[in-house]
């Protein structure tokens, strides 16, 4: 429809001293990444952007352009920065902002399939009687962000008025990236892990051209380690980039430390299949074992002014659905005075008060999410602490994991069935691991956490699947030793009893470096009627006419199409016998040609916790598939 436009050269301001970064530079960053796909030479026109902007006399211009180009107004922690409009939302300003008739642009978006392009095309179309001040990127996140905020009876018809306003600002491909912002999906080829990486190397050619040299190789690993470690302790861009314009992009790490009120990226655990597979890995080294708790993780802050947060394992502020464990968590400090901050990993479990005992994590999956309060909670919580990363002013990530265990045993007082620290054992003899681990399934737990104990090996490393964290899940010891989180990116209809239903899905990864979401299976079984039921009734509203160009499948094979195509919002945990190269899937094919796909996958249960970007990456999913190839 608009390869005309879109391919036209276009004339686009440059960034000037003195003056706001015109939006048409980075609609045209955008559009150069789009059609772009070495991640290479993406990387490259991202941090030649960068490096421009840091060499203006606003490098601070620079918060607002990351987080545009990741398509966020703010830290994920934040609450209320959420984009993603609907469809019938945007169409209707495009109609509106454009004086084109609703049925006109509805028909557009039908055949196109993109509302960008619709935005663009339809503004290509309009004459302009007088020329409106051109966009500037200060003036577009500020209205995205109101956007993102406004809440009420009459916010639909004041957010059109925002959009209709800036659309009559539109130059070229401005409303094509405009438009996808606010639907929440850029599609520009470019994911957070290359931004930061783009970042870095900005930084340290700006910092070496102010001594009229280039950046070197071995700087550029640093800085790119750095920034991925400073992210994962603080991740915060405004934080990170003005760290680094103060300090030096080589210093942040230690300017960019762990915050009481910032939720740090978690530390994440690698499969294994056996007992023996532990023992070979940690040959010489001190270990322990502990339960694996089977709930949802809470990252509890205690702050300074006595405040208290909890966030979920993609750093969401949980701590209105958890008043209780707020209470608790006030309780806990009242009889511990000495405690002033506190940063604690913890997974939240559904208790039984009468029992005394630990229950299922669908029990807690039944609690309200919204409007919690107290009063209504059916189900109790117990929080089990099984790491202390902050205590009293003091990041305690670089000790080992045997002086922070000793730190919160020493000083925090557990209250029965409502602050616990994780069961654990400290033993390297295959048989006590084996007790335990039978053991720790009678407690409802889904097996053991195995973790270094002693040395620089047993930090704690934000955001890092490592290997000094392993886990042993019992059900999972057959096949791939864990199961996948898939995003589910399109639907079956369903025949026989599944009629009115989607009756299977289609899943995919998703891939890190490039944002697009690869297909890696499709799957109908594990699932009740109810299941069915539910999903379809959430997935409908978010079918889309046209398969996004971030997903990746197998075009040419009917075998790999499904009957509707879903904006990716939802992830599914799965089991699979285990993997294998298909001609007909696409996860991880960068690699071996074929996709890796699952064979006999089955359905154990929605990830409310995970994002589609959180979800097995495509990097994951071929370890797994080597280490499958390896045992
Ligand atoms: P992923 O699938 O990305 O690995 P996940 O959220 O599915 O992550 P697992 O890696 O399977 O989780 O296991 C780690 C999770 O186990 C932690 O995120 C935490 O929620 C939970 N957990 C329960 N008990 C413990 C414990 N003792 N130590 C660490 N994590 C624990």
């Amino acid at each position: 429809l608009l390869s005309k436009e879109t391919k036209e050269s276009t004339h686009v301001p440059p960034i000037s001293n003195s003056k706001p970064i015109p939006y048409s530079a980075l609609a045209d960053v955008f559009e150069k990444l789009e059609q772009e796909s070495a991640r290479l030479k993406n990387l490259a026109i991202a941090s030649e952007f960068f490096q421009e902007i840091l060499q203006s006399d606003r490098p601070e211009g620079l918060i607002q352009v990351t987080y545009l180009m990741i398509n966020r107004l703010g830290p994920d922690y934040e609450p209320g920065l959420e984009l993603g409009l609907g469809e019938t939302l945007l169409l209707k300003a495009i109609a509106e902002g454009t004086g084109r008739a609703a049925s006109q642009i509805k028909a557009d978006y039908h055949r196109v399939g993109d509302i960008g392009l619709v935005a663009q095309q339809s503004r290509s179309r309009q004459p302009t009687m007088f020329k409106p001040k051109p966009l500037t990127v200060p003036v577009v996140f500020e209205n995205l962000t109101q956007i993102a905020r406004m809440t009420g009876n009459s916010s639909q018809a004041r957010k059109i008025g925002i959009i209709n306003k800036m659309l009559t600002a539109c130059e070229n491909q401005e409303a094509k990236f405009l438009m996808r912002s606010l639907e929440g999906k850029l599609r520009i080829n470019f994911g957070e892990k290359s931004v930061l990486v783009a970042l870095a190397k900005a930084f340290v050619e700006n910092e070496a051209s102010k001594r009229n040299k280039k950046g070197t190789a071995e700087a550029l690993v640093q800085a790119e380690e750095k920034i991925k470690v400073a992210f994962s302790q603080t991740p915060n861009y405004e934080v990170i980039i003005k760290t680094a314009l103060e300090y030096g992009i080589q210093n942040i790490v230690e300017h960019c430390t762990l915050k009481p009120g910032i939720p740090l990226k978690p530390m994440l655990a690698k499969p294994t299949k056996s007992i023996t597979e532990i023992l070979d890995q940690f040959q010489g080294e001190e270990f322990t074992c502990e339960y694996k708790y089977d709930g949802e993780r809470a990252q509890l802050h205690l702050l300074e002014d006595g405040s208290i947060r909890i966030y979920s394992r993609n750093s969401e502020d949980m701590s209105e659905r958890y008043p209780d464990l707020i209470a608790v968590v006030k309780a806990m400090k009242a009889s511990n005075p000495n405690v002033n901050t506190l940063i604690l990993d913890c997974e939240c479990v559904a208790w039984d008060v009468e029992q005394k005992k630990i229950l299922p994590f669908q029990v807690l999956s039944t609690r309200k999410r919204k409007d919690v309060q107290t009063s209504d909670i059916k189900v109790q919580v117990c929080l089990f602490a099984f790491d202390c990363l902050f205590y009293n002013g003091e990041s305690l990530i670089t000790q080992s994991l045997k002086e922070r265990r000793s730190l919160l045993k020493d000083n925090l007082e557990p209250i029965e069935g409502k602050f616990q620290y994780a069961k654990g054992m400290d033993s390297s003899n295959v048989d006590e691991i084996q007790g335990f681990l039978d053991q720790s399934v009678k407690d409802a737990c889904e097996g053991l956490m195995v973790k270094t104990l002693n040395g620089s090996e047993s930090g704690y490393e934000p955001s890092k699947r490592s290997r000094n964290w392993l886990k042993l899940k019992k059900d999972y010891l057959e096949g791939v030793g864990d199961s996948l989180d898939l995003v589910v990116v399109g639907g079956y209809i369903g025949k026989g009893k599944r009629t009115g239903w989607y009756g299977g899905f289609l899943l995919a990864t998703y891939n890190q470096d490039t944002g697009e979401y690869e297909t890696a299976c499709k799957i109908g079984t594990g699932f009740s009627e109810d299941d069915l039921k539910k999903l379809s009734e959430t997935l409908k509203p978010t079918e889309l006419s046209k398969p996004k160009g971030s997903f990746v499948y197998e075009k040419n094979n009917s075998n790999a199409l499904p009957d509707v195509w879903f904006e990716p919002t939802l992830v599914f945990e799965v089991l699979t016998a285990d993997l294998s190269l298909s001609p007909i899937y696409k996860a991880g094919a960068a690699n071996y040609g074929k996709g890796i796909s699952l064979r006999f996958p089955r359905f154990i249960r929605i990830r409310d916790d995970k994002g589609p970007e959180d979800a097995t990456s495509s990097d994951q999913i071929i370890e797994f598939y080597e280490r499958q190839a390896n045992v």
